[in-house]
């Protein structure tokens, strides 16, 4: 609901009462001042107003998920099992995915109901370091590492990569440092040299690293994780 029909119902406030208090800067959805009466308040939100509690908000989820092959990183699908399928459903349902994975990767997912923080982890400005290991069908190509450093231009959108950190762990295996997240971009860089990806394992997000999870199975973020976002 928006935040101003949120507003209005409340005591049944008049209009020019509720653009007075947003105005103000009276308002405040999960303790941050929100003017913007179209502002969309989601059930999870915090809603306060001339320091009354107007809609206390559900509890917060941030979970770290380590994602097995083979599962659709969706909230849903008609066709395929989603990663929704290891949580109970009651929780899934409130739940989305922050920064998605490929079907057949693998590691480090995160789910939460809060979409300020998960903006924050996955916005393209933010620039948050992405950490991959993968593994490669042939012999990675003694000119790797430089052109990723140097970026990759993809005619297709017209973009070049931002500059990625690549670290050899063995002849066709390495760990890849992105700092954005382009559509199946590891599997394109690669592409450059003719040298497709056998697989891909999610390690890191920012300052969230996968830890010896099980794989299919999660966990809830510290406190002190849920702070380094
Ligand atoms: N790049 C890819 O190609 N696939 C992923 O799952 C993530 C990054």
């Amino acid at each position: 609901m928006r935040l101003d029909r949120l507003l209005g119902q409340h005591r049944h406030w008049s209009r020019r009462h509720v653009r007075l208090l947003l105005a103000t800067g009276q308002v405040r959805v999960d303790g941050q001042e929100i003017t913007d009466g179209t502002f969309e308040v989601l059930p999870q939100h915090c809603v306060e107003a001339q320091d009354e509690c107007l809609q206390a908000g559900r509890p917060r989820h941030y979970l770290m998920l380590n994602k097995p092959a083979g599962l659709l990183s969706a909230t849903s699908d008609p066709v395929h099992p989603t990663v929704m399928s290891l949580l109970p459903p009651a929780l899934a349902q409130q739940l989305h995915i922050a920064g998605r994975l490929d079907r057949a990767s693998t590691g480090l997912l995160i789910l939460t109901n809060d979409g300020n923080w998960s903006r924050n982890l996955t916005s393209p400005t933010q620039r948050k370091p992405k950490t991959y290991r993968v593994r490669l069908a042939h012999p990675i190509h003694p000119d790797t590492a430089r052109v990723f450093a140097q970026g990759i231009h993809f005619p297709f959108e017209n973009i070049t990569t931002l500059p990625a950190k690549l670290e050899l762990l063995g002849e066709r295996e390495a760990r890849l440092t992105l700092y954005e997240g382009r559509y199946h971009q590891i599997k394109r860089m690669f592409g450059r040299f003719r040298n497709p990806v056998l697989a891909l394992h999610r390690e890191r997000m920012g300052e969230l690293w996968l830890d010896d999870l099980a794989e299919g199975t999660y966990r809830p973020l510290t406190e002190s994780e849920i702070a380094s976002v």
